[in-house]
């Protein structure tokens, strides 16, 4: 029977094919019998797996008691899940059930878990209730270890190339970016917003997407016929043969479009009146360099370092991160490559990282990006030696995310000659005048601009980050994801007095921020004065064709008055009005 299922649309297109359905990460365990001869071992892989979660948790509660700002609710938290893995209502039934039924480990253990928080459902008293939430988590830290690595995910064999939707409950931007080799036709997930990372991923792979669609996957069954209509947000589930023909239709239309965009791939980026625009690309893989040439990109805007420490066990060292970064700047010989340093923590998750397994009371607010690097220095001077030695090979410019105080700035900048020392006193060669710029990401940043424009050489602003923090929305939440509004006049104003403040003081400043790439505000960005755009390379020409028929000082004064109103939804009613 067709039925259609409405989510956020997060990556346009249209993609026609079959469901995959992809486990949840540690629930969806498999169920399997072990052999009469294997049962011991079964046994002490259940065991070895709880002893490194005592490990874990002691380690955890040592770290929240050394550190003074820890809340004392964290200390008491580890006690509770101590005392959990420690009871043997929850880890003895599992071993009588791997011994008697010779039950997999996980499979007993989630049976075990299944039978106890029925119990706790079943309580009248709340705060006893909620404590089903804590068992829950325990048996998830058991589960990880158990099934040691984050998923892998994998095609079917005798799937076609095009045919191949992923269904999940949730993709984190690990899950995502393992897309890049597989040729997946679109995904679906039931959580999930429109700027978290997974979603960049799939605009950046140009996969159709729907997130937030709450309860999709527990509905629908691998091999299910499915659209995915990333354009406007809807699954299509069993379409009848007029739907499918309508949709096949609508997504030879699209390629259409799209091959006459490539029309554009040579024309200069310049406005009617002659202004002229830098539009560069944001990348996370070296392997991304193929499609930025694609589509004749000015360089790289944004080279999200990050993603080189996803899906791994052991950090990249030195040598490796250096080859990244010299591949990237090779191949675009006379263009400047923007290096990001390390943007770790909220919803990018490394394991090899020390303290990855630290459980953070508000991650998105944690010890994220240059606050992580800061704090673990090695890290953090491996990364810059390995930009700076690439530096010899071209024009790489050094970017600093979530920069929000000044002493930040400085720190940083010290840590940058503290590299460069090092890297002169073993006769290494880089580029001594190596451009470094700071995100604007955190309005505290976009509001006391002064330190970031003396001692910094260029700006890049962050607008994903920009809004979730001006408007306290998770970008990750699909709960919140209504609220979630980058014509909130908050953040409008705040973009454009970073663009004017930079402006007036001489002071390069991009947009990197999922804005840029969207062609229905290349007109407003322009009308802020904004002058370099970076974005996916599937959105460049999009954008491009937008500026070919714009008049840049027309759209000044028109803007000016947009920024006025108090109100996001007035903002989107006169953005027509920016239009010829
Ligand atoms: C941003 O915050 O707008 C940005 C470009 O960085 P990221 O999306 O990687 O956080
Ligand atoms: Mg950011």
């Amino acid at each position: 029977m067709t039925f259609a299922l409405h989510g956020l649309a997060v990556s346009p297109g249209i993609a026609i094919g079959h469901a995959h359905l992809v486990s949840h990460a540690t629930m969806e365990v498999a169920q399997y019998q072990v052999r009469e001869r294997d049962v011991e071992a079964e046994l002490a892989r259940f065991d070895a797996a709880l002893t490194t979660v005592q490990t874990e948790l002691v380690l955890l509660k040592t770290e929240a008691e050394a550190s003074p700002g820890a809340a004392a609710e964290l200390s008491a938290f580890v006690d509770l899940q101590s005392m959990f893995l420690a009871d043997p209502l929850l880890v003895d039934a599992p071993r009588e059930l791997i011994r008697a039924r010779r039950c997999n480990a996980e499979w007993a253990l989630v049976q075990q878990m299944e039978h106890l928080t029925d119990q706790f459902d079943e309580m009248e008293d709340a705060y006893l209730r909620e404590r089903k939430q804590d068992i829950v988590q325990v048996v998830e830290r058991i589960l990880k270890v158990l099934l040691g690595k984050s998923r892998k995910i994998t095609r079917r064999k005798g799937a076609d190339d095009d045919d191949l939707i992923i269904v999940a409950h949730d993709l984190s931007p690990a899950d995502t970016i393992q897309f890049k080799q597989l040729k997946i036709g679109g995904f679906v997930t039931d959580l999930g917003g429109a700027t978290s990372h997974t979603a960049i991923v799939a605009r950046s792979l140009a996969i159709p997407a729907v997130v937030g669609l709450h309860h999709a996957r527990p509905m629908l069954r691998d091999d299910d016929l499915l659209i995915i209509d990333g354009t406007r947000g809807v699954l299509i589930v069993d379409p009848d043969a007029r739907v499918l023909e309508e949709y096949r239709l609508r997504k030879s239309e699209m390629e259409l479009e799209r091959n006459k965009l490539k029309r554009l791939k040579s024309a200069r980026a310049i406005t009617l009146d002659d202004v002229e625009i830098s539009l560069v690309a944001n990348i996370e893989l070296p392997q991304d360099i193929d499609k930025v040439k694609e589509v004749g990109a000015a360089g790289i805007g944004l080279f999200r370092t990050e993603f080189l420490f996803m899906n791994r066990d052991e950090l990249p060292g030195e040598d490796e991160q250096f080859e990244a970064y010299r591949s990237v700047v090779k191949a675009l010989p006379g263009k400047p490559v923007t290096i990001r340093t390390l943007d770790l923590g909220a919803d990018k998750q490394a394991r090899a990282l020390r303290g990855a397994e630290r459980m953070e009371p508000n991650p998105a607010l944690g010890l994220r990006a240059i606050r992580y690097c800061l704090a673990e220095p090695q890290v953090f001077l491996a990364q810059l030696r390995a930009i700076l030695r690439a530096s010899q090979y071209g024009k790489i410019r050094m970017l600093i995310p979530m920069l929000a105080h000044a002493h930040e700035i400085e720190q940083s900048l010290e840590m940058i000659e503290q590299a460069k020392a090092q890297l002169r006193e073993s006769r290494t060669k880089f580029d001594e005048n190596i451009e470094v710029g700071g995100m604007i990401e955190i309005p505290a940043a976009a509001l006391a601009l002064g330190p970031f424009l003396k001692r910094l050489q260029f700006l890049s602003i962050g607008t994903n980050d920009l809004i979730q923090y001006t408007l306290a929305i998770d970008r990750t939440d699909e709960a919140v994801a209504h609220l979630y509004e980058p014509l909130h006049p908050a953040v409008l104003r705040l973009v454009a007095l970073t663009i004017e403040r930079s402006e007036r003081a001489g002071l390069p400043v991009a947009v990197c921020g999922e804005m840029a790439g969207d062609a229905s505000l290349t007109r407003l960005l322009l009308g802020m004065g904004l002058r370099q755009f970076s974005m996916h390379p599937s959105q460049l020409l999009e954008v491009k064709q937008q500026i070919l028929r714009s008049d840049f000082s027309r759209l000044r004064a028109k803007v000016a008055r947009l920024l006025r109103f108090d109100d996001a939804a007035q903002v989107r009613e006169q953005l027509v009005s920016l239009d010829g």
